[in-house]
């Protein structure tokens, strides 16, 4: 499936937000300053970015890691 760009109409691979349904390539994404827009909460711009999670944070073990 192709996917276009709803601000410029290119064919993006890696949409980097959704507004609604219509992706945004990662370059509109930045120059519209739809980013810092998608991380509102009940905003209708979504990040598809991925969301760093900091793991080391975290009181679990990562997989396979051995009990010191
Ligand atoms: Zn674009």
């Amino acid at each position: 499936m192709k996917l276009y760009c709803a601000l410029c109409g290119r064919a993006t691979r890696n949409p980097a937000v959704l507004i609604g349904q219509e992706p945004v390539g990662p370059k509109c994404a930045r120059k519209a300053n739809l980013l810092p827009l998608s991380r509102r909460s009940g905003s209708r711009v979504r990040s598809l970015l991925p969301v760093k999670i900091e793991r080391r944070d975290s009181r679990n073990l990562d997989l396979f890691e051995v009990e010191p």
